[in-house]
Order: structure tokens, then sequence, then C-alpha cells
């Protein structure tokens, strides 16, 4: 069973002949990670030839060239292990490794493609696992060229890699999974929804092969919010730009617990159906929540998620604020 403890961020298919022909120079060229510059991934190769010409991808082949080059960027530092789509690299044994994806990576993985996903990724998406702080800033520097925004992890669509930092808990690894899978298949995911998911995810347990959100230190956060009439409507959370435009750490917990709240409706999988339907026309979501509750009026779906969210009880002591932001990511 999954059970996550704890506190709490895409391409298109690979023309592996293409990538194989080029491999050498490409390849070269990925192996160096300056500060202040992306580091050139086989993924960023991969993305642009595409928009030129698609061929059938080879998933394993194209996960062996991606391990290829993670090799070549850890150097003497860590291990690297394909498990298709993904290649799980770091500063970990591979026994760890392996132990990692056996237990975490692929239910959590299997659950969220089966809930919420058209298909599995067509595409390698690379974990990295970083033993402790000063491995974690050693990678986001060497791989991505900066300074993690997050004490936890991060995921970098552009090229499909996730960096988590292990020596604050598993939290984060699911968390990042999700925006992985989620937004492969789901480009355009609002960010409500994509926040909320993932963050849902954190404190789950694997039931009946979904991943069933637990009451965790966001709930105490948001029911204060209500308590204190701080508390701001849901369409101001699911709008453009609502998400990022008031306290970020509220905005967390709203997502979670409003995620939360249509899973034990039944309704969550049909939110996210009718997101992929219309994303173009309804770009925020609202009209999507209105369906997936059978075309009731948002305020109204807004006033019983309130009603439910303080009758909700936990023993879970909110963070000090500073944490909140911090674990926000
Ligand atoms: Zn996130």
């Amino acid at each position: 069973m999954l059970r996550r403890s704890a506190l709490m961020p895409s391409c298109s298919s690979w023309p592996i002949r293409r990538i194989l022909l080029a491999a050498p120079v490409l390849l070269g060229a990925a192996c160096f990670g300056l500060r202040g510059h992306s580091v050139q991934s086989p993924a960023d190769v991969g993305a642009r030839e595409n928009t030129s010409r698609a061929e059938p991808v080879d998933l394993l082949q194209a996960c062996r060239q991606m391990a290829d080059w993670l090799t070549r960027q850890l150097r003497t530092d860590g291990s690297v292990v394909v498990h298709a789509p993904y290649v799980i690299g770091g500063d970990l044994a591979i026994e760890e490794l392996t132990r990692r994806y056996q237990e975490s990576i692929d239910p959590a993985g299997r659950a969220i493609i089966g809930e919420y996903l058209h298909a599995p990724p067509s595409r390698p998406t690379v974990i990295l696992l970083a033993r402790g702080e000063a491995s974690y800033r050693r990678f986001a520097d060497r791989l991505f060229g900066i300074g993690p925004e997050s004490d936890f992890g991060f995921y970098r669509p552009h090229v499909r890699m996730l960096l988590v930092n292990t020596a604050r808990g598993e939290s984060g690894l699911v968390h990042e999974l999700t925006h992985a899978l989620l937004t492969a298949d789901l480009p355009s995911v609002p960010e409500w929804f994509n926040e909320g998911l993932a963050s849902l995810h954190e404190d789950s347990r694997l039931q009946d092969g979904v991943l069933v959100g637990q009451d965790n230190w966001r709930l105490p956060i948001l029911q204060e919010a209500i308590r204190s009439d701080r508390f701001l409507s849901l369409e101001s959370l699911v709008r453009p730009g609502g998400f990022r435009s008031r306290p970020i750490w509220l905005s967390y917990a709203q997502a979670r617990y409003f995620c939360m709240f249509m899973q034990q409706r039944g309704v969550l999988r049909d939110c996210c159906r009718l997101l992929r339907g219309a994303t173009s026309e309804d770009p925020s979501g609202m009209a999507a929540i209105s369906q997936a509750f059978g075309g009731e009026d948002l305020d109204r779906i807004d006033a019983e998620f309130r009603r439910w969210a303080l009758r909700r009880g936990t023993d879970a002591t909110p963070p000090r604020k500073a944490d909140a932001d911090a674990e926000a990511r």
C-alpha cells in the first residue's frame, strides 16, 4: 500500500532513428551543464525534430539513449537504471533506485495513468533522486543550471525531468511524478488542477488501483482561512492567473482539498476528462467543474465544498507560514 507521510511541480514523440544518427554530436553537446544555461538533453532535441516529422518511437531504445546521457551527466556521482518509460538516476545504489521504482514509482505511475490519462508516456521520463541537500543542489546546478526553488523537488516539462530531494521524505516523488505524467498527456491542464492533483497524491493510499487522498497538514490552513473569512472563492482560484494571485500556501490547500472533495463525490476522474475535452473554450476549467457536478452552479459547489471541509477533522498542525511557502511547489 502506498502511504505518503508528509509535506508537500512534455513533450511529443521522439524520432529515434535521427537521434541514433546524431547521437555522438548531440550527446557530446549535452554533457556540459553551464550555470545559467539549460542543459540540452536528448529530449530537447527530439521535441524540436519532431515538429518537422513524426516517426514511431522505440521507447526502450529511447530510454537507453537517455540513460547514457544521464550517466555522463552524473559522472561518478551515482547510478542509473531503466524501467521504461522511466530513466531513474541519482546518488543512490542501483538496489535503492530499483526499490524506489518497485515500491513507489511503478505503483503510483500505474494508478495515475490508469485513472487520469489516455495512454502511458511514449517518451522517456527522467527521475533524478538526490540522497540529501548537498547532492540535490549539485544536481540542480549541473543539470538545470539553477538553484532549486523548492526544498523538496521540481519538474521541468521541456526536458521531461524531475529532481527530488529524498532527504525531505517520499511525498515529493509522487507529487512531481503526477506533474510529469499529467502534463505529458494533458499539456494545457489548468494550474489549479495540476497542483491540486499532485498535492492530493502527496498523502494518499492505493485503493483499487486509485491513489486516494488522505487528510494532511494542509487541512488546518484551509479551515482557518474559511473560518476567518480569508477564504477566497473557488472561481478566484480557477480563473486564469488566479492560482498565483493570492497566498500560494492557501492556493495549494484549497486546490488539494477541492480535488479531494471531487474524488469523494466520485467526479474527479470526470473533471479531468472534461478538462481534456474543452481546454480551448474553457481554459480555467470552470465549465468542466460544473459539468462534472451535473451542471451545478459554481457558487453552490463552492458552498458545499466549504461545509464539507469544515466538517473534516485532523490532528495535523499547520506549519509556520515560512514553511508552508517553502513546501508549495
Ligand atoms: Zn507541484
